[in-house]
């Protein structure tokens, strides 16, 4: 096959190669090319030391921060193209950073040190495919397997268990089995391995078009840095709208929903509370009162310790204290929704509730028709730029001082109850209706 190489990395493995020595695309870009996947990011191994990556390069922009574990990046057309010298990683001791590294000349050795099969390709146009661990076959038959021996390789580094999850999940590829066994295993190593990581493969992970079915088979590996998820398991809810356990209906919810980061940790988290808020009525039917504000409560520790950004902090606790909340396709109320939440986290909201619902017993389908037709309410609030918000309305707080109200906290009050009467109907948004509205309410004060 032939890869489609761009252009400026081309014009670095020519550079490379036109000094004498080999250069090839490797890792992620040429699994991702041979799958017809658009690559991430381009890799080049080469046989140049980085004394010699320098000099063949030497008319190009470029950057060292790497150059001790042998990355250069040379900055081709402002296109940063990352080269690494072969490569052989000493002793790991701390199951995460190899001791030292050695350069090689020899280009399967570099492979040999790499994650997996399906990652251990490289690539130029001269030479083709090089393959020295079978991982063409691998991108075949669709599998996940180490270069090498499993067990070995995860002691090591930890962060490899949580890769090989992650590619399950993004590539729909099964883990071969003794790879599979070894991770069933060897979950305790990730406890060396910094949050930071974690975070980011655990985020592809969720992401990933098979997070549903990894989560599943691999809960005890997800476990190790995500305990609270271990009593939703086999939690049965007892309760006519629910045919799974908790777990099962995560899971389920997870699946469903866009891959989003949002909106997957919020599906993952929104009932993680329920364990500790069961109880049985007289008819033996189970109920989670105040499961909401467990969950939210969980979820915010949980993605603080999991080092998530502020924006996705808040957010996903928002969404998960309010996937109950409860909404009807009726117009005022979205209006006064629209107004509380905003349109984006209110939309969000509802694709929440969806995934929710769908992840419920079957036959009380009609709540998904409902969450539609609350859709359809908020598209036509949008096209008809109709009110529900302070800066919708034809007043403004100098025009509300103007009546000779002093300046305060009760300014805002009187715009909120103007916004929430001209919500309601009971007041026209013009300037002259609500400031004699605003009147009124300042002469029955007096
Ligand atoms: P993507 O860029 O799509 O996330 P990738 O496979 O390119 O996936 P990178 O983190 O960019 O992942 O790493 C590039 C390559 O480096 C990998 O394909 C693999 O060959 C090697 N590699 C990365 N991380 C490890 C690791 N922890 N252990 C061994 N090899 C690794
Ligand atoms: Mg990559």
């Amino acid at each position: 096959m032939r890869i489609n190489i761009p252009p400026q990395v081309e014009f670095v493995i020519q550079k490379l190669t036109a000094m004498g020595y080999e250069a090839y695309l490797v890792g992620g870009c040429v699994r991702d090319s041979v799958l017809g996947l658009n690559p991430n990011d381009w890799d080049i191994t080469t046989s140049a030391l980085p004394d010699e990556i320098k000099s063949a390069l030497s008319d190009c922009k470029l950057i060292e921060a790497g150059v001790k574990h042998g990355t250069i990046t040379a900055l081709i057309d402002q296109v940063p193209v990352e080269v690494t010298t072969y490569r052989v990683d000493g002793k790991y001791s701390d199951n995460r950073h190899p001791d030292d590294v050695r350069f090689t000349r020899s280009l399967k050795e570099d492979l040999a040190r790499r994650d997996f099969t399906i990652n251990a390709l490289a690539y130029n146009h001269s030479d083709g495919i090089i393959d020295c661990f079978g991982g063409a076959e691998d991108i075949l038959n669709k599998q996940i397997r180490c270069v090498g021996e499993p067990t070995l390789r995860f002691q090591e580094d930890g962060l490899r268990i949580l890769r090989a999850l992650r590619f399950s999940s993004v590539l729909s590829f099964i883990i071969e089995k003794n790879t599979s066994a070894s991770i069933l295993k060897s979950g305790g190593l990730l406890d060396n391995i910094a949050r930071e990581r974690i975070n980011c493969e655990f985020t592809k992970l969720l992401c990933g078009k098979k997070a549903e079915n990894v989560l599943r088979d691999y809960r005890s590996v997800i476990e190790q840095f995500l305990p609270e998820i271990s009593p939703m398991a086999g939690f049965e809810q007892h309760n006519p709208y629910h045919i799974y356990d908790v777990w099962e209906h995560t899971l389920k919810s997870v699946g469903t929903i866009e891959a989003t980061p949002v909106l997957r940790l919020t599906m993952l988290l929104h009932d993680i509370g329920k364990p500790y808020c069961y109880t049985q009525d007289g008819k033996g039917i189970g109920h989670f009162y105040g499961h909401g504000e467990k969950s939210t409560e969980m979820t915010k520790k949980i993605l603080s310790r999991l080092k998530y950004d502020g924006v996705t902090i808040e957010t996903v606790t928002e969404l998960v204290k309010l996937h109950d909340l409860p909404l009807s396709p009726e117009e005022k109320l979205i209006r006064h929704r629209l107004n509380q939440l905003g349109q984006n986290k209110l939309r969000l909201l509802l694709k929440v509730k969806a995934a929710d619902a769908k992840a419920q017993n079957p036959i009380y389908g009609g709540r998904l028709g409902e969450l539609h037709e609350i859709e359809a309410v908020v598209d036509d609030i949008i096209a008809r730029s109709l009110c529900f918000s302070l800066k919708d309305l034809q007043v403004d707080g100098a025009d509300i001082i103007s009546l000779g109200i002093p300046q305060g906290p009760q300014i805002g009050r009187i715009l909120s109850t103007l916004l929430d009467a001209v919500i309601d109907g009971k007041c026209k948004n013009q300037f002259n209706d609500l400031m004699s509205y605003a009147q009124a309410m300042k002469d029955s004060k007096l």
